[in-house]
């Protein structure tokens, strides 16, 4: 199986495993005062700091949760319209992740251009008319790997007393993501998506974000922003995985099966991504954001006429794992909502989704080159057959 589809989960790093095995060895509860808890909750005070210090935060301003879907709605809960709050307004792009879209279902909806950018001109218009806003932009988007001017829109949000939440998930472990440098208010994580394992994702505040209203709050854990007892192994498993990641804790990093250049080097993906596109467009495919600045390691690709699942399912006959933008289910396909936003009509639900993980090799690629156009002909094929 050749596994191109990182977007959706990326594989697990070896540091990443051996600090969940290692952890996965201690019993304590790290609520818990005795000898055993307190060695639990140094791990994850440890995991916090490495967290905290990695994407440019205070670790006391770091919320470890689920994952990114419950980092996002608690963002949204806690800095935006949640029911305790007088409300700010929310402002998201159209082409967030649904785990922000389903927090924030009332939100304005920020446009963006043919290749996926918010448009911060209807940002500003938006931000002068009303009240205090919370703006959602994700730093890398899901689908596209569009990268959106998170630094512009954080000092537009600022000058009219804003709040931005980031979703940088996509972007923590491919390219440099630092909060202050930003200037945003926070940022969603998740373990699973930079070679860390489910189970375990973070919310990093900026120190001016001093209250939180908690979306779950039961034993206060988490200086009371989010009750539960915390996944040691996972969260663990988290800090290991950005360890290499990190040009601050590179240089800490003692890890010979993990060489930082081997796992994050943004040339070679890049080198990869290309190959790829240049093999689906000599089969008819069309990029979409192929204009933006993008994650070297993500392509859109639609072919036009062809639906995005026969495209998947063909793909993984033939050994290929890649994802549809357009979401399948019970045999009803529904179109990508950030490729309808950007204005690519019937491709929104044509193309499919090529994301490389951080051990992705030439042998991909060939195995892309043969499969790829194969697949593209026979398609082409059975709906000219269907259309006569
Ligand atoms: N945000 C983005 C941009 C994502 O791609 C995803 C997952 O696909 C999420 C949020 C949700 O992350 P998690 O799986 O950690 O809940």
């Amino acid at each position: 199986m050749h596994y191109l589809d990182a977007n959706a989960t990326e594989p697990l790093r070896p540091a990443a495993r051996a600090a969940v095995l290692a952890a996965l060895e201690l019993t304590g509860n790290p609520s818990s005062v005795h000898g055993a808890g307190r060695a639990a909750r140094r791990v994850v005070e440890a995991a916090r700091i490495s967290l905290a210090l990695c994407f440019g935060g205070r670790p006391e301003d770091l919320v470890f949760t689920s994952g990114a879907t419950e980092a996002n709605a608690l963002a949204i809960h806690a800095l935006g319209g949640g029911k305790d709050r007088a409300g700010r307004r929310v402002i998201v792009s159209a082409t967030e992740h649904d785990a922000v879209l389903a927090a924030a279902p009332d939100a304005m909806v920020l446009p963006v251009n043919r290749d996926g950018v918010a448009e911060l001109d209807v940002l500003a218009r938006l931000l002068t008319d009303g009240g205090p806003a919370l703006v959602c932009l994700m730093l890398a988007n899901n689908e596209t790997g569009t990268l959106q001017p998170i630094a512009e829109a954080a000092s537009l949000c600022r000058r009219h007393g804003a709040w931005l939440h980031v979703d940088a998930v996509q972007a923590a472990g491919r390219i440099p993501v630092d909060l202050a440098a930003l200037g945003a208010h926070s940022l969603a994580l998740s373990s699973h998506k930079l070679g860390g394992p489910m189970g375990a994702g973070a919310l990093l505040l900026a120190p001016e974000v001093s209250a939180v209203n908690a979306l779950i709050r039961g034993g206060g854990q988490e200086r009371g922003r989010r009750g539960g007892t915390p996944p040691v192994p996972a969260i663990a498993g988290f800090a290991a995985a950005t360890s290499t990641d990190s040009p601050k804790l590179a240089a800490a990093s003692t890890d010979p099966t993990e060489p930082a250049a081997a796992s994050t080097d943004p040339t070679k993906l890049a080198h990869l991504r290309d190959a790829i596109e240049r093999i689906a467009i000599d089969a008819g495919a069309v990029v979409c954001s192929g204009g933006a600045p993008r994650l070297a390691n993500t392509t859109c690709l639609a072919l036009p006429g062809v639906r995005a699942d026969a495209q998947v399912i063909a793909l993984d006959l033939e050994g290929i794992a890649v994802s549809a933008g357009a979401a399948c289910s019970s045999g009803k396909v529904t179109s990508s909502h950030v490729l309808a936003a950007m204005g690519l009509g019937a491709l929104a639900g044509q193309a499919i989704r090529v994301s490389l993980p951080w051990n992705a090799t030439a042998a991909d690629v060939d195995a892309f080159a043969a499969a790829y156009p194969r697949m593209a002909a026979r398609l082409r094929v059975a709906l000219a057959s269907r259309a006569a």
